[in-house]
């Protein structure tokens, strides 16, 4: 490939590193970190000097939690528009859900020929997530061998058919088996028991939407989640967590030593209940967004470090599918390419540092996942970097949006934090929303 074995320096006032900000140069050879030197350091011989003055370096985002819908649903998202709305809002790398694709990835064939499609269209890293279903625990042991980064299953309906909903005893076998292979179940966690004895009034207020969708059903299935994780000694991560009561049952549950992480959203930390319209299904998310005291303790929980990390869970659909009333409407978020800048916003804001951000964004998910070569400006690890003009502010146009379908919460919203350059293994992948050909690679587990 040219120009991967030039050596490339990376300068810039604030370097986000494992040990804090501070003013660095970053020596990138054969795509890799080899050393991160003081900001005056000599460039070596032969070396390109990309110095990036004040904007801050910071290790390129993991973004575990993206619905690509390719194949299958390819005009709802699809690895090529979803690729270069992550490159363009500074992600180097996503994992794909096994759901809203056709074929779902619940065999490794299905895992074959998603890989397939995605292989030419990647402008970033790739890997997938398989699923369990309630047929397919024979199935999930050669997923696992295949290179998925683990599995995901629903407790309550998934909103397609091909996916169905584990019960208790259905996920008790699933997570023996996981666990047996030393394995990662990754859970949608609301209880259907609740959401059944939950009001269910349908239409366009938000009210009733979020009524219909109570915090109880998450503090339910999450208890019974730890309670399983717990009596398997098995591995249990908690997908877009919601409800801020189920923290101090996470928390206890990890003082005990259940190995339990939490992932929450952007949409949870930066958009509250009070301020969606009515009709303005966009807004529409299951779990649901809350008010805004369940955001602060939220945050609160990130502070704290009971909440791991911060992922997308970019999950768009057509315009037609966004009907007026919510509980028909799609529901899933659209946000791939905004998630660093709406999160930053609401970070400084509340007291943050850019060091808490690629932590929460970068450095956890990694580690969530496994990806021992990501996540950190650090020697040894990938030069994938996202380079973000902190302090500049830029108003939401859903037009220059990379996403296949424009629908958007975030419309209209000025955010802070615009990213100015995308880089993948040493090569600038999005430089001012330009977009370089494909590069992303498919990614395995470690094994
Ligand atoms: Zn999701």
């Amino acid at each position: 490939m040219p120009g991967v074995d030039v050596k490339l320096v990376l300068r810039s006032t604030r370097v986000v590193t494992p040990e804090g900000t501070r003013p660095a140069a970053v020596l990138v050879s054969g795509g890799t970190i080899e050393a991160v030197l003081p900001y005056d350091a000599e460039v070596p011989a032969g070396a390109r000097l990309e110095d990036v003055g004040d904007h801050a370096v910071l290790p390129g985002l993991v973004d575990t939690h993206v619905h690509v819908n390719d194949p299958g649903r390819t005009e709802w998202e699809g690895f090529w528009t979803a690729t270069r709305a992550a490159a363009a809002g500074g992600i180097t790398t996503l994992l794909d859900m096994p759901l809203n694709s056709l074929p779902p990835t619940t065999t490794a064939e299905h895992l074959r020929i998603k890989q397939e499609v995605a292989r030419p269209k990647a402008h970033i890293d790739v890997g997938f997530w398989g699923g369990a279903l309630p047929d397919n625990v024979k199935d999930l042991r050669p997923l696992h061998d295949a290179g998925v980064f683990g599995f995901k299953c629903f407790l309550s309906p998934s909103g397609v058919d091909e996916f169905p909903e584990l019960d208790q005893e259905q996920l008790a076998r699933s997570l023996a088996e996981i666990a047996g292979f030393g394995g990662l179940l990754i859970v949608h966690a609301e209880d259907p028991h609740e959401l059944a004895s939950a009001p269910q009034r349908g239409g366009g207020k938000y009210a009733d939407f979020l009524a219909s969708r109570p915090r109880d059903a998450e503090n339910q299935a999450i208890e019974n989640l730890i309670a399983q994780a717990k009596r398997l000694n098995a591995r249990v991560h908690v997908l877009h967590l919601s409800s801020s009561d189920a923290l101090g049952t996470i928390a206890a549950a990890r003082r005990e030593g259940v190995r339990v992480t939490v992932e929450s959203c952007p949409h949870f930390l930066t958009l509250t209940a009070e301020e969606v319209p009515d009709g303005a299904t966009e807004f529409k998310c299951c779990p649901p967004i809350r008010e805004a005291s369940n955001q602060d303790a939220l945050w609160a929980g990130l502070a704290d470090g009971t909440i791991d990390c911060i992922v997308s869970d970019h999950s768009p659909s057509t315009a037609d599918l966004k009907t007026p009333d919510f509980a028909t409407a799609w529901g899933g978020i659209s946000s791939l390419q905004l998630g660093l800048p709406a999160i930053w916003t609401e970070a400084r804001r509340r007291g943050h540092t850019l060091d808490d951000v690629a932590r929460w964004m970068s450095t956890a998910p990694a580690r969530l996942a496994g990806l021992e070569q990501k996540g950190a400006v650090e020697a040894g690890r990938d030069a994938d970097f996202a380079v973000l003009d902190a302090e500049a502010t830029f108003t939401v146009d859903p037009a220059e949006l990379q996403h296949r379908n424009r629908v958007t919460a975030y419309a209209g919203k000025t955010l802070h934090g615009v990213v100015r350059s995308t880089w993948l293994r040493g090569t600038r992948i999005a430089a001012d929303g330009v977009l370089a050909d494909p590069t992303g690679r498919l990614l395995e587990r470690n094994h």
